[in-house]
C-alpha cells in the first residue's frame, strides 16, 4: 500500500441525530439510528492504529461526527482516554476532532472540548435559512447561534461550514459580518443533491452561478475588508492558487487513499460524506487491517468515477484534480467545476493585482514562498 504521512479518520460513531436536516449527507441518516457500541469504538480505533502504522502514518486526525456525535458526550472521554493511551508509543502524533450541529452544545460539553479538541467544536449551520430543522419541522438555528455565543463567551473556538441555499444567497453581506463579528472562521458550501433530479425541485438548491456569485461577494468582502475576518478557508484558496497544491480534500488527488470513515456495523466509507452501500470498501468488525490495507477495494471504487479528460487541459488541475471524487461518483461529472472556474478565475485576477499570478510560487523556495505569501496577506489578522 501507498505511504500516507497524513491519515484523515472519521468516526460515525452515531448515525441518531436530534435533528432531521433536509439535506443530511443519505437524507436519511438520522432515521436509521444505527450507533457503535463501546466495544465497536474500541476495534475501529485499534483498527485505525493498525491501519496508520501499516500506511506509515506519522499523523493522524480522528473527526467524531455522526450523526451528531454530542449525543455520546457521556461516553467519549473514556473512550478518547483509551485512544491516548492506545497511540501513546505509536509515534503517530495524533489529534480528534469534533462536528456538531451545535443544538447540544452545551455547557456540559465545554470540559470535553477543552481536554480532548483543544478548545475548538466543528459547526455545521444554514444561517438566515430554514433546513436544518428538528423532526417536528422546526428550525434550529437560533438555538445553534445561542449555543455559539454561549460556548464562544466561555472561551472556546468554533470553526463553521454554512450552506448557502435559496433562503441566504441574497444575505451573503449578513453572513459575512455574523461570522466576523464572532471571528469565526467559516466555509460557505452548497447543498449537493442526490441526483441532477433533484436540482430544481427544492429551494435549499443554487444554481453555479448563484454559487459562484455568493462565493464571489463573499471574497469581495473580505479582500476589501480594512480589517478582514478571520477566514482560513480563503487564505488556503489563495495560497493554493499561488503555490499550485491542495490545502484541502476537495482539491486533492486521490482523496481515497488518505481519508477513511468508520461507521456502526462496521463498514469502511472512503470518507464520512461518501457513505452510499456502493460506496463501502471494507469492514473494520470482519476484516484485518492487513486485509484492508492489501485490498483493491478503494482503487477499484476510484476507478468508477476517473477524473474526466478534459481535467488534463485545466489550468486549474494542479489545485482541482477533479474536484470531489464522491461528487463525481454520484452525478458522473464534476459537480463544483463550473462555480470554482468562474470563483477561482475571480480570485486569480485578486492575486494579479497584489503583483503575483497563479502557481507563481510553485517549486520557489520557502523563503520566497513565505515573503510573498506574507506581503499579499499582511492586512490579514
Ligand atoms: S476546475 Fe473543472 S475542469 Fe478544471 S480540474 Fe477542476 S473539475 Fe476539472
Ligand atoms: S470524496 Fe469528496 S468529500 Fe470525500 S474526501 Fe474526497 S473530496 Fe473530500
Amino acid at each position: 500500500m501507498p505511504t500516507i504521512l497524513s491519515l484523515f479518520v472519521t468516526f460515525k460513531a452515531t448515525l441518531k441525530c436530534n435533528l432531521a436536516c433536509q439535506y443530511c449527507y443519505g437524507r436519511d441518516n438520522h432515521a436509521q439510528g444505527n450507533e457503535m457500541t463501546d466495544e465497536e469504538i474500541r476495534k475501529g480505533l485499534q483498527f485505525v492504529k493498525a491501519y496508520a502504522t501499516l500506511a506509515e502514518a506519522k499523523r493522524l486526525t480522528v473527526c467524531w461526527h455522526g450523526g451528531e456525535p454530542f449525543l455520546l458526550l457521556h461516553r467519549l472521554p473514556a473512550l478518547l482516554d483509551e485512544a491516548k493511551t492506545l497511540f501513546e508509543d505509536s509515534g503517530i502524533q495524533v489529534q480528534h476532532t469534533i462536528q456538531t450541529n451545535a443544538t447540544l452544545l452545551l455547557p456540559q460539553t465545554y470540559d470535553t472540548l477543552r481536554r480532548y479538541f483543544n478548545g475548538f467544536v466543528g459547526v455545521s449551520m444554514d444561517l438566515f435559512s430554514r433546513f436544518r430543522t428538528f423532526p417536528g419541522g422546526v428550525v434550529s438555528t437560533d438555538l445553534a447561534v445561542k449555543n455559539i455565543d454561549a460556548a464562544l463567551a466561555a472561551g472556546l473556538r468554533c470553526g463553521v461550514i454554512n450552506l448557502i441555499t435559496q433562503d441566504n444567497v441574497g444575505k451573503i453581506p449578513e453572513i459575512y459580518d455574523f461570522y466576523k463579528q464572532r471571528d469565526i472562521p467559516v466555509r460557505l458550501a452548497r447543498v449537493f443533491p442526490i441526483s441532477d433530479d433533484d436540482t430544481l425541485s427544492s429551494p435549499m438548491y443554487v444554481s453555479d452561478e448563484e454559487y459562484a456569485n455568493a462565493l464571489i461577494q463573499y471574497f469581495d468582502l473580505w479582500a476589501n475588508d480594512p480589517q478582514p475576518a478571520p477566514n482560513s478557508d480563503l487564505v488556503k484558496l489563495v495560497a493554493d492558487l499561488l503555490l499550485g497544491v491542495p490545502s484541502i480534500c476537495l482539491r486533492e488527488a486521490n482523496c481515497h487513499q488518505r481519508y477513511l470513515a468508520l461507521s456502526p456495523g462496521g463498514d469502511l466509507f472512503s470518507c464520512a460524506e461518501f457513505d452510499v452501500p456502493e460506496s463501502i470498501i471494507g469492514n473494520f468488525l470482519t476484516q484485518s487491517p492487513e486485509d484492508f490495507a492489501l485490498s483493491d477495494a478503494r482503487d477499484r471504487l476510484a476507478a468508477q468515477a476517473p477524473v474526466p479528460d478534459k481535467c488534463h487541459q485545466c489550468r486549474y488541475e494542479p489545485t482541482c484534480h477533479g474536484g470531489c471524487f464522491r461528487e463525481r461518483f454520484m452525478l458522473g461529472y464534476p459537480f463544483r467545476c463550473h462555480s470554482n472556474q468562474r470563483y477561482w478565475d475571480h480570485i486569480v485576477q485578486w492575486i494579479e493585482r497584489q503583483g503575483a499570478g497563479l502557481y507563481l510560487l510553485k517549486g520557489k523556495p520557502l523563503s520566497e514562498k513565505q515573503e510573498l505569501l506574507d506581503r499579499i496577506f499582511k492586512r490579514q489578522p
